[in-house]
């Protein structure tokens, strides 16, 4: 274990993250703890450690780099949470943190639920609620117990705000605060529109591309799955959707090297983006095809249509909305289409962009 500085006052805030979404999610709660002057101190687990899909981020997002990093990646679920929980709770007991913040959905979510309360700290959960109902992913059973552990649920909306009191969560504990991605978005966008190269770079025209990611394994663990996809993406064709885009995620670039198969000519496989890159590259596309949690909702409030390559979604809000719309390789192209002829007016059910506030407005009353 890593840490630098000196030991936190008692009555902090500590605020744990591993992951690339996690990091973008919690710059706005992190940005407004240094503006309130609180307390807080930040601990990284080490589930995401690659200069791309970590660093990168805290450069983008100007953030501090984190107090403590356990350096905890690469194991097996199992064994990654047990030592998450083992190196969190020497950090806890260490600083005494009075709130445990966690967002999310990782092994590092869990992991920080479960040794904030083992360690008696109240355990804060942003963005509480989610279910895609779908017990086969992982994500799915770490979004269940945290919230079950936690004493603040931060639910993005109404929707998630249900879905905790069908699972008999107290009313009192949950609080409909927006998805901070919205307030990620809206610190960003001004910069990102005059600052990204990102178009440039790659001879790309506004509206006239798409972007694809993958990076869920039962979509990039069978080569034979994988390829379907691109396939169905690559082959869609319309004079809006020359080229897309494919920011690759090392764990899909690592499949796609191991079963040698090949990329339709219309893809154009990149290294994953920065931030800043990233959104330049959302915002600007005029469809997102995509398996992430977190780009659903930012395309949704970026009012680009997206279509999930997924048979579920734990953002329903999305499709309820008509930004988004679930689809496997043989409906790629109706899905396709279908969101093609949308107008892009929807609301945005994320919030206004001040969700970090409302959850540091309740934090504070602890501390
Ligand atoms: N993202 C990024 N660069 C990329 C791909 C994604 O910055 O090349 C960002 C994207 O803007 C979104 C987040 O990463 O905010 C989503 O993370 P990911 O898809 O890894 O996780 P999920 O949201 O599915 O948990």
């Amino acid at each position: 274990m890593r840490h630098h500085h000196m030991k936190t006052t008692r009555g902090s805030i500590a605020i744990v993250l591993g992951t690339r979404p996690e990091i973008i999610k919690c710059a706005p709660i992190i940005d407004e703890c240094r503006r309130r002057a609180l307390p807080f101190f930040v601990v990284h687990t080490g589930q995401h450690y690659t200069a791309e899909l970590d660093a990168v981020f805290f450069r983008d997002l100007h953030l501090d780099l984190p107090k403590y990093n356990l350096g905890i990646g690469s194991l097996p679920a199992g064994k990654m949470i047990g030592a998450m929980i083992s190196g969190l709770s020497d950090v806890f007991a260490r600083e005494n943190p009075r709130v445990v913040l966690v967002e999310g959905d990782t092994n590092s979510v869990l992991a920080g639920a479960v040794a904030g309360h083992a360690s008696g700290s109240l355990v804060g959960h942003v963005e509480a609620g989610l279910r895609s109902f779908d017990r086969a992913m992982p994500e799915e059973i770490n979004r269940i117990m945290t919230d079950s552990v936690s004493d603040m649920l931060f639910a993005p909306t109404k929707e998630a705000r249900v879905n905790l009191i069908h699972e008999g969560i107290h009313r009192k504990k949950i609080i409909v605060v927006g998805n901070s991605i919205a307030d990620v978005v809206r610190r960003a966008k001004g910069i990102v529109d005059t600052h990204s190269p990102i178009l440039v770079q790659y001879g790309l025209v506004r509206r006239r591309y798409a972007v694809l990611t993958l990076h869920r394994p039962s979509n990039v663990d069978d080569p034979l799955r994988l390829m379907s996809l691109m396939r169905a993406v690559g082959h869609v064709s319309s004079p809006e959707m020359k080229r897309i885009i494919f920011p690759m995620h090392p764990r899909t670039h690592a499949c796609l090297k191991r079963s040698g198969i090949s990329v339709p000519p219309a893809v154009t496989c990149i290294d994953p983006l920065g931030y800043l890159d990233f959104l330049a590259l959302a915002s600007n596309a005029r469809i997102i095809y995509t398996d992430s949690g977190g780009i659903q909702e930012e395309a949704c409030v970026l009012r680009v249509p997206c279509v999930t390559l997924r048979d579920s979604t734990e953002r329903p809000e999305t499709i309820a909305v008509g930004a988004n719309i679930l689809a496997r390789p043989a409906t790629v192209s109706r899905a396709t289409r279908h969101m093609l002829a949308r107008r892009r007016v929807w609301k945005n059910p994320f919030g206004d962009g001040h969700t970090a506030e409302r959850i540091l407005d309740v934090v504070s009353t602890y501390l």
